[in-house]
């Protein structure tokens, strides 16, 4: 089976190469802020969600008038999209439209491929001028992007999926065969999972680096003044021995924070909080949300928090300082209700109290982390998941809009870690967001997923 194959067209500079490396998953190409330093076509094997197609890279822009589509760059990405089955057109949404991405849309207008606008550099509001603008384009719903982050790779997913699936009416599940095969499933679980890939994070003086030292039951980390200029996280490999199992497991550890408390400007270090967060997510299976007793939950860590379950990590909360709490149950319940109100996504996340200083409660944490870790590799065997499925539908079906009801015919789970299901229907465009909700919801509960996050994506079979 030839995989297929998406290539990706745009100005310089508007992240294309930063795409290609985040979908295939390794540094391949170079990545530059100066336009132009990709040179040639490059081809790499590119992982979405499961979805596997290969992915061109095309470029051969320098050296020529920036604000005209060069006749080179012409020529050579013409060839490239005969082999193509869906370009993605890439602007940059900080910036909008240029004359140049005006030229490229006329030009992708009049070949005969599929085409998916991806409004890059989106993360935060920045780019949502862009994003209009890209609208404006005519050539579909635009899928706001951050290549650089990794946001918006789900409506990535959904957009490409119909254009790489075209033979699904004869065989649904055809991308997702090698997932979906019974020896897969068996080869999954049954691998040895590794170390558990455990980021801490949380806001500067929560306690992460006293944790990490308490953790690793040495002074491992740097904490002199010169801690703050290490910009890249460090990975620790060491082993935990579950005391009531006398169970040794291993552990590795990604510190991401720790390194740079000493940082001179505090407002710059809050934004590194999150910026470690979104590194550390990238790294971990499993992520701990650190607060501090003293001071609660702040509106920080519910962003935080936010950013690891839209990863799709599996999240703990682990209250520190527990040792000089004040009134520590009303702490505990208004930090749980806070939680509850500030993540709709997810409902009960492990809050742990615990003491870096003392030791307390970490043990009983480590244990919810490999616990959790197992529930986000899970799959759900077909028969039990088709169950729920009919139990969920008839219990509440799904709405008519003008009549015409909206069809849902059936789902399957295309991937682990985080748990990820495709439901397969017609209408889709129709279903509102709360009956998404609902099967979400459904699926977390009733299928053991817990807290854990969970991916549906809908997708139109006719
Ligand atoms: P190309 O010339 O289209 O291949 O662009 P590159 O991938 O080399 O990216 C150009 C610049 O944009 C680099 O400095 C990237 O770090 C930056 N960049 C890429 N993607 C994003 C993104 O999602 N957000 C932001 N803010 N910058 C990005
Ligand atoms: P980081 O910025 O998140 O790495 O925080 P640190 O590990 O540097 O800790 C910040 C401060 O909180 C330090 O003064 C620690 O001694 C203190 N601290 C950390 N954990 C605890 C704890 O469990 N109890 C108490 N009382 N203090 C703690």
């Amino acid at each position: 089976m030839s995989r297929p194959q998406v290539i990706i067209i745009g100005r310089p500079n508007v992240g294309k190469s930063t795409l290609f490396n985040r979908l295939v998953g390794k540094k391949l190409a170079l990545v530059d802020d100066q336009p132009g330093v990709t040179r040639d076509r490059r081809f790499g094997e590119a992982t979405l969600l499961g979805l596997e197609f290969t992915i061109v890279d095309t470029a051969g822009w320098e050296d020529e008038d920036p604000d005209t589509l060069p006749g080179r760059m012409r020529a050579q990405t013409e060839v490239s999209l005969q082999g193509a089955d869906v370009a993605l057109f890439v602007i940059d949404a900080r910036v909008g439209l240029t004359p140049l991405d005006e030229e490229i849309a006329r030009w992708l207008r009049g070949q005969d491929v599929p085409v998916v606008v991806v409004a890059n550099k989106a993360e935060g509001r920045a780019g949502e001028a862009g994003m209009m603008e890209a609208y404006a384009l005519g050539m579909g719903d635009p899928v706001a992007l951050s290549a650089e982050h990794g946001e918006g790779m789900g409506d990535l997913f959904e957009a490409l999926l119909p254009h790489l699936e075209d033979d699904a009416d004869d065989d649904e599940f055809a991308p997702f065969e090698d997932e979906t095969a019974g020896s897969e499933d068996e080869a999954e679980e049954d691998a040895p999972p590794g170390p558990l890939k455990l980021a801490i994070v949380g806001r500067p003086n929560a306690g992460k680096s006293t944790l990490i030292n308490r953790l690793l039951g040495e002074d491992r980390l740097l904490t002199g003044p010169e801690a703050g200029i290490t910009r890249d996280s460090i990975a620790v490999d060491w082993q935990w021995t579950n005391p009531k199992t006398d169970e040794v497991r291993d552990v590795r550890l990604i510190d991401t924070a720790g390194m740079r408390k000493k940082a001179r400007v505090v407002e710059k270090l809050e934004k590194l909080s999150v910026a470690d967060a979104r590194r550390a997510v990238d790294f971990a299976e499993v992520v701990v949300l650190l607060l501090d007793a003293t001071k609660g939950l702040e509106h920080q860590d519910l962003k935080i928090a936010d950013l690891v379950l839209q990863e799709g990590r599996a999240l703990i909360i682990a209250i520190n300082k527990w040792d000089v709490a004040e009134e520590p149950s009303a702490l505990y319940n208004g930090i749980r209700a806070a939680l509850e109100d500030g993540l709709a996504q997810v409902r009960g996340l492990p809050v742990f109290s615990v003491s870096a200083r003392t030791g307390k409660g970490l043990d009983a944490m480590l244990e919810a982390a490999f616990a959790l870790r197992e529930v986000w590799s899970r799959r759900v065997p077909t028969a039990g998941l088709n169950r729920w499925f009919d139990d969920a539908l008839e219990a509440n079906p799904p709405p008519a809009p003008g009549g015409k009801r909206i069809k849902l015919r059936y789902i399957t789970q295309i991937k682990t870690r985080p748990p990820t299901f495709v439901i397969f229907g017609s209408r889709l465009d129709d279903l509102p967001e709360s009956y998404r909700r609902y099967l979400v919801n459904g699926i977390r509960r009733e299928l053991g997923f817990g807290s854990v996050p969970v991916r549906l994506t809908l997708r139109s079979s006719k």
